[in-house]
C-alpha cells in the first residue's frame, strides 16, 4: 500500500479551453482531516472533482492506490472513494432513507441485492449524521441544514476509506457545523478514514484540520499543519485579508481576527465605545 492512497502529479485541469489548476502536485494525508481553503474561484472544487475522477485532467494525472484513477471502473472508484459535490439535488419525493441507501449502490450486484450489511450501514450512517428521525420524510421537504446532513449520511453509508466533501457545512448553523467537523475528526482519528474537505470558514478550518491547504489562482500556495500555515502573512497573501492571528485559549489553535477597515474607522469606533 503506498503512503498516500490519493495524489496528483503535475495536475492541470479546467473546463473546455479554460485552465484552472496549474501543475498541482498534491498528496492527501492518510488518516487525517485535510481542509482546502482559498478565495472563491481559486480552484478548490476543481481540485476535488479531478481527484474524484469527475473531471478529466488536461495534463498530469491522479493516482488512486498507485494506479491512474481513469483506469479504474466507476464501481471500483466508488468502493474506494466517496465524494459529496457542492449543492447536490435529490430526485423529487425521495425519502431520506432512500437517499442514504443510494450510498450502498457500489456494494450491490445483480445477484446480491439489498443485504443486512447494507441495512446496517444505512442505519449507522443515519445515526452518525443525526438524520434517523427524518428517515421517512421526503428530502425536498427538509431544511437546508437537514438536507445537508442527509447527503453526508449518504456518503458515510458508502463506507469508503477516502471521503471528499465540497463545502459540507453550507446552510448549517454554527452548532451543527462544529458537530459535523468533530464527526469528521473522529472519522479520521478513530476510524482511520482519510478526509479532504473544502470549507469556507477559516477559523473552523484552523480549529479542526490536521492539514490545511491554501489555494490561490489554481495553485497550492501553502500546505501543512494549521500552526505553520494559518499565519497573518499567509492570510494576507492568499485571501488579501488583513487579520491578526492569535491562539485560542482553550485549544491553542490559531484563530484569525479580521481588522475592522481603516485605521480612521477603528479610531472612531474606539471613541464611540469610550463615549
Ligand atoms: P472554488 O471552489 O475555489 O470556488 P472552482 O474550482 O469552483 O473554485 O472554480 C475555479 C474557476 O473555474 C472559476 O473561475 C470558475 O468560474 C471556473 N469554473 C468552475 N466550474 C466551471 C464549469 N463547470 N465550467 C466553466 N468554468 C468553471
Amino acid at each position: 500500500m503506498p503512503d498516500h492512497r490519493l495524489c496528483s502529479e503535475s495536475l492541470t485541469a479546467g473546463y473546455e479551453d479554460r485552465r484552472v489548476l496549474e501543475s498541482v502536485d498534491f498528496r492527501v494525508a492518510e488518516g487525517r482531516l485535510t481542509v482546502l481553503l482559498g478565495p472563491n474561484g481559486s480552484g478548490k472544487s476543481t481540485l476535488l472533482k479531478a481527484l474524484a475522477r469527475t473531471l478529466t485532467p488536461q495534463r498530469g494525472r491522479v493516482l488512486l492506490d498507485g494506479q491512474e484513477i481513469h483506469r479504474y471502473r466507476t464501481r471500483e472508484v466508488a468502493h474506494r472513494l466517496g465524494i459529496l459535490p457542492q449543492s447536490p439535488t435529490a430526485p423529487e419525493g425521495m425519502t431520506v432513507r432512500e437517499l442514504v441507501g443510494m450510498g450502498r449502490f457500489p456494494h450491490q450486484r445483480l445477484w446480491r441485492q439489498w443485504s443486512r450489511q447494507d441495512e446496517a450501514a444505512v442505519v449507522e450512517a443515519m445515526a452518525v449524521a443525526r438524520v434517523a428521525d427524518l428517515a421517512e420524510r421526503p428530502v425536498d421537504a427538509l431544511s437546508g441544514g437537514q438536507r445537508q446532513r442527509c447527503w453526508i449520511a449518504m456518503v458515510l453509508a458508502q463506507d469508503t476509506d477516502l471521503i471528499l466533501l465540497d463545502e459540507p457545512t453550507t446552510f448549517l448553523d454554527l452548532k451543527v457545523q462544529v458537530d459535523l467537523l468533530e464527526l469528521l475528526v473522529r472519522l479520521a482519528h478513530d476510524g482511520g478514514r482519510t478526509l479532504l474537505v473544502v470549507l469556507h470558514d477559516l477559523n473552523l478550518a484552523a480549529a479542526h484540520a490536521d492539514v490545511l491547504v491554501m489555494m490561490r489562482d489554481g495553485r497550492i500556495e501553502h500546505c501543512g499543519p494549521p500552526e505553520a500555515v494559518f499565519t497573518a502573512a499567509n492570510l494576507k497573501r492568499v485571501f488579501d485579508l488583513e487579520a491578526e492571528v492569535i491562539n485560542a485559549p482553550n485549544t491553542g489553535r490559531p484563530v484569525c481576527i479580521p481588522a475592522l477597515g481603516s485605521t480612521a474607522l477603528l479610531g472612531r469606533r474606539k471613541e464611540e465605545l469610550s463615549a
